[in-house]
Parts: C-alpha cells; sequence; structure tokens
C-alpha cells in the first residue's frame, strides 16, 4: 500500500510538472559609460521609473501563473515603447540615417528561440521575434523578409518617423564627425556617442521555466546591414534549462566569445556557479579583450548575477517576495 502510494507520487510528479513558487525576474536596459555626470537626475528619475515600470509588469504576470516568456515580451514592450531606451521607439541611428532593429527571444523550456535583424518598420521588434519562434519553422528573419513575415501574420507596420528622436540623431551626427578623424572609421563602443541602452529581460516562472529576450537599435552609426549579438542566439540571448541570460555591450565581442550560452556551458561543463560564470567571462574574458559590455543572468535554482565592466548599466531584479532595486551606476 504505502509502496504503490510512493510510486504514484513519484508518477505524477513527473507527468504534472512541479509548480515551486519561485520566482525571479531581471531586466536590463544597456551598459554603457553611465555616471552620475552623464545624465541629468531629471533623466535619472525617468530610467528608474521606467525601469521599475518594466520590473512590475514582469512580476504581475510571474505571480499570477504567468510564463516565463510572456513576462519577458511584456517587458521588453514596455521599454521598446519608451523614447529612453535604444530599442524601439528609442532606437540609434545607422550611418544611412535610418533605424535597424533587431531582437530575439529563447524559452528554456524546449530550446526554442526566434530573432529578427535589420528591420525599420516593427514597433515591437520583440514580439516580431515571438511570433518568429511561435509560427515559423526558423529562427532568425531579416530586412524585408521578416517584415513580409510581420505582415502576413497580422502586425502592422510603422512608418520609419516613428523611430525618430531628436537626441538619437544628434548624436549620429556627432558619430559621424568622429569616423572623419579616423583614417579607418571604426565603431568605438567605449565613445558615448555610439551610446548605449539595449534592452533585455530574464525570468524563471512558477513552473520552473527559463526565458530570456533582447531588443536592440545596435550601435550609432553602424554601416553595411550590421547585425550584433542580439538577435544571435548562443551570443546575446539565451535560455535553458540551467540559465537565462541576456545580454548588452560592444556585440562583436559577444559574438565571437558565445558569451550568453558560454554561461550555461561553464555551469553544465565546469560545474560554475552562475555568478562565477558571469563575473568570469565579463571581468575576465571580455575585459581582456577590450571588450566593453555588461549581461543580466539567472538559473533555475533562483540564483542572480548582472555584471558589467562599463561604469554602469541600467538594471534592476524583482524576487518573489516583491523585494526589488533598480539601479544604473557602478554600486
Ligand atoms: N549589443 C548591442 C549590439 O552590439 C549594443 C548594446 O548592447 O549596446 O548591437
Amino acid at each position: 500500500m504505502k509502496t504503490s502510494f510512493i510510486l504514484l507520487f513519484i508518477l505524477s510528479s513527473s507527468i504534472f510538472p512541479q509548480q515551486t513558487n519561485k520566482f525571479l525576474f531581471v531586466i536590463h536596459g544597456g551598459a554603457g559609460t553611465i555616471t552620475k555626470g552623464s545624465i541629468t537626475a531629471v533623466e535619472e528619475q525617468s530610467y528608474k521609473e521606467k525601469l521599475k515600470e518594466a520590473l512590475f509588469a514582469g512580476y504581475e504576470i510571474l505571480k499570477n501563473n504567468g510564463s516565463s516568456l510572456d513576462a519577458v515580451e511584456a517587458a521588453i514592450k514596455i521599454m521598446e515603447d519608451s523614447p529612453l531606451f535604444n530599442a524601439g521607439k528609442g532606437a540609434v541611428f545607422n550611418n544611412k540615417g535610418k533605424n535597424e532593429l533587431d531582437a530575439s527571444i529563447m524559452d528554456g523550456r524546449n530550446l526554442n528561440a526566434g530573432a529578427i535583424a535589420g528591420v525599420h518598420h516593427i514597433k515591437n521588434p520583440i514580439s516580431l521575434a515571438r511570433l518568429v519562434m511561435e509560427k515559423s519553422q526558423h529562427v532568425l528573419l531579416t530586412g524585408d523578409g521578416a517584415e513580409e513575415f510581420a505582415s502576413a501574420n497580422g502586425i502592422q507596420l510603422v512608418p520609419e518617423d516613428y523611430f525618430y528622436t531628436e537626441k538619437r540623431w544628434q548624436q549620429l551626427l556627432k558619430a559621424r564627425e568622429g569616423d572623419k578623424k579616423d583614417s579607418i572609421p571604426k565603431i568605438n563602443y567605449i565613445n558615448s556617442d555610439y551610446k548605449f541602452g539595449t534592452v533585455g529581460a530574464v525570468a524563471l516562472d512558477k513552473h520552473g521555466n527559463l526565458a530570456a529576450g533582447t531588443s536592440t537599435g545596435g550601435m550609432t552609426n553602424k554601416k553595411f546591414g550590421r547585425v550584433g549579438d542580439s538577435p544571435i542566439i548562443g551570443a546575446g540571448t539565451y535560455a535553458d534549462s540551467i540559465c537565462a541570460v541576456s545580454c548588452t555591450g560592444h556585440g562583436e565581442y559577444f559574438i565571437k566569445n558565445a558569451v550568453a550560452y558560454d554561461v550555461s556551458a561553464r555551469m553544465k561543463y565546469c560545474g560554475h556557479s552562475l555568478v562565477q560564470a558571469t563575473e568570469d567571462i565579463i571581468h575576465n574574458v571580455l575585459e581582456k579583450q577590450g571588450a566593453k559590455g555588461g549581461l543580466i543572468a539567472i538559473d533555475k535554482d533562483g540564483n542572480l548575477a548582472m555584471p558589467f565592466n562599463t561604469t554602469g548599466m541600467y538594471r534592476g531584479y524583482i524576487k518573489e517576495n516583491g523585494s526589488w532595486e533598480v539601479k544604473i551606476y557602478g554600486e
């Protein structure tokens, strides 16, 4: 009798996923040259309020039994709709004076992933990335094709001037000037004219599922259809059953070092803790290559890490008990 009861318990818990009640949500709004003097007190307040809004949007979903994917998408949409961040509405301009958007999302339950790159008319790139994941047989769609897919699936395209903001335009003009001074023009991530502000989110839901998403306008003055790490699964975004990661920084280095996947690989193959893995990648591997940036990450046990090697990173977390924090500088 006792044995059959135990057997039944084991069977039912493997058929019905465990509800752990543990959940966690972490977001970022980009890493870069962010110091007390580089933004005004009013700007600082606006950033903090928007981060808080995005954080609580995800929290409400997770608290009410929602999925990690829904939390990630909801929070990123809020930041995409704000002109403050380099994603959606506040995206930077490329060398041709256009806004060219990249995004990706990944479901840690089953490694499903969706991404888009180089789109010009998509208000919420993260939602299109999710649609690619859920309604196409592909992982990454680019440019016109991605927009055709959006239209075919009922997503309304917005005119290009929706993305115009004076602040980003001035940054482009400045960056173009800087380029003229270099004999070989190159993107210098440390130069604040190239601006930060990519957004990302990682979530662990009550069912124990992890998800990650990232959205960006890329780097100011980017040329020749340049695509960074944000829409590259394993570089800017990754989620599996071990951890969920979203990166921000000089994308080329994040691609070359497969940063987001490396966090999971180190945990899986080397037995690193989440903090050990992420700190080593940001402060050792990337730093040695002169690469600037940061990441947010959580693991299946509810640990979190938010390392960066720039002066600041817009970031925040909220735990299941409602305790939360948003930070900007390197405190
Ligand atoms: N990683 C982004 C890119 O390289 C930029 C950023 O995060 O600031 O496109």
